[in-house]
């Protein structure tokens, strides 16, 4: 049997840190090295959300670069890794009866290149993007990544890649020191403290935490891998802080691994 992975969720950010190389990036790299390498890449990111889950299945996906206004340098980034539709299959009859789609018009969006690019800059590792079905509600997040926790035993890394805290009306472009406002530095950590108690069921109702969660959190999409990785827990798993950090003031960088 292979070695179990652990599952984890990065923070990511602006799409910009694919091109720099600083603290946080550093620490993604690490984790690259660190951790056992895995014979594939289950990706729940951000900014592949919408009506309905699904699966890639294209064997050599697309690099998305779907964002606007950012320099040339980051639209000519490529990362090449091959898909797997064999897992993307396996992923549709784990999570049955629920219904999966299998995709082929999607590639890796920056959610997952822009991390992935530091953490495994070889882009040999195959990956495949699972969709976030808008139509659900956080506890059902929680309840897939718990069904593909088994993922993890047969060699596959879950990678989830958002951000606790992502207010971009609040966040202060072109200057990443700003200090964090407050509501962000205490619900991030707040959420930390959770986690590490074990107490799931609150990160996963965090309507329940009143004004600094609804300003954090003013749209479900930068959180909810974060639920994904959680779910993927087993027992006897500890809980690590690998990368933390609010950008900009509104942006937290958090990252968590699990196991
Ligand atoms: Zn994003």
């Amino acid at each position: 049997m292979a070695k179990r992975l652990p599952a984890v969720f990065l923070g990511h950010g602006n799409p910009m840190q694919a091109l720099v190389r600083n603290d946080y990036t550093e620490a993604w790299r690490r984790l690259g090295v660190d951790m056992p390498r895995p014979k594939a890449i289950l990706a729940i990111s951000a900014h592949w959300y919408g009506r309905g889950t699904a699966v890639t299945v294209a064997t050599a996906p697309r690099t998305l670069h779907d964002f606007g206004g950012f320099p040339r340098e980051l639209y000519e980034i490529q990362y090449p890794a091959p898909g797997d539709p064999e897992l993307a299959a396996s992923i549709q009859q784990l999570l049955a009866p629920l219904a999966v789609s299998l995709d082929d018009g999607w590639g890796l969006d920056h959610g997952a290149w822009s991390v992935l690019h530091h953490i495994y800059p070889d882009a040999d590792i195959p990956v495949v993007q699972i969709r976030i079905d808008a139509t659900k509600g956080p506890d059902q997040h929680f309840e897939i990544g718990r069904i593909l926790a088994p993922l993890r035993d047969k060699g596959v890394l879950i990678l989830g890649s958002g951000n606790t805290v992502h207010n971009l009306r609040m966040y202060a472009w072109g200057r990443p020191s700003q200090e964090p406002y407050d509501w962000a530095a205490r619900f991030d950590n707040t959420i930390r403290e959770l986690m590490q108690a074990g107490d799931f069921a609150s990160v996963v109702h965090y309507e329940a935490l009143g004004r600094d969660a609804a300003l954090s959190i003013p749209t479900p999409e930068h959180y909810l891998p974060l639920l994904y990785v959680l779910g993927a827990r087993q027992p006897g798993d500890g809980i690590r802080f690998p990368v933390s950090g609010i950008e900009g003031g509104a942006v937290s960088m958090l990252a968590v691994q699990v196991g």
